[in-house]
């Protein structure tokens, strides 16, 4: 990363975790991917039961490793025996302590934009867990939420889909969102996230790095 890209990072993240905060997230700013595992390990508790929503940001700073390497009680949908194990593990993650996801877009005013397919994740962000644990790149953070809708719409979710190599949709191949309806679209729920109840639940470390897409 360019050190002016950093520098803009330090400078913006700990104002959009305050704007977060006024709208009674939990959020914290650091500038490196070894603090936000630290802030990460030290918010989950030891006896906590943990799972998550499709993210890569939390294998980027090793958090799922550390996780386990601690003994930590993991609901991993990816360790299910057969298909209908992994549903049941992705309805007993709605009751879990922490589940762990990113966020496509965050707005420079702290409003949370996702995109989701099947809705899982966003279901557990509304409500269920305990609490939610979103960690997420500056590269995530937007000008305003007009900007953040666009940016989950033309980025996260056009790139999303290349995670699934027999997925189908047009924005594989034109590399830009075209507003798909098949049945193939990983964009049915969009969830603005403009405010934390209860006060608190969803904690959210914003990271000086670029993470995820
Ligand atoms: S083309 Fe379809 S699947 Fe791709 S980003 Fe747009 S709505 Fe989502």
């Amino acid at each position: 990363m360019l050190p002016q890209v950093k520098a803009n990072y330090d400078a913006l993240g700990p104002q959009v975790a305050k704007k977060m905060n006024e709208r009674f997230f939990e959020a914290y700013y650091v500038s490196t991917k070894e603090e936000a595992l630290a802030k990460a390990l030290e918010l989950i508790g030891k006896d906590d039961l943990v799972s998550w929503g499709g993210t890569v940001t939390a294998d980027q700073i090793g958090l799922k490793d550390a996780l386990y390497a601690r003994g930590q009680k993991m609901l991993d949908r990816d360790k299910a025996a057969s298909p209908e194990e992994r549903v049941e593990i992705l309805h007993k993650a709605l009751g879990c302590d922490f589940f762990l996801m990113s966020a496509n877009a965050i707005s420079a005013d702290g409003q949370m934009v996702n995109i989701d397919g099947t809705g899982n994740r966003v279901a557990a962000l509304c409500y269920g867990p305990r609490n939610v644990l979103v960690i997420a790149g500056m590269n995530k953070v937007a000008p305003n939420l007009d900007a953040a809708v666009l940016r989950a719409r033309n980025v996260a979710a056009p790139t999303n889909v290349f995670r699934f190599p027999d997925l189908q949709t047009p924005c594989k191949i034109a590399g830009k969102c075209i507003d798909c309806k098949g049945e193939t679209s990983v964009c049915a729920q969009f969830v603005t996230t403009r405010l934390c109840k209860p006060a608190g639940r969803i904690k959210v470390i914003l990271v000086g790095e670029e993470l995820g897409f």
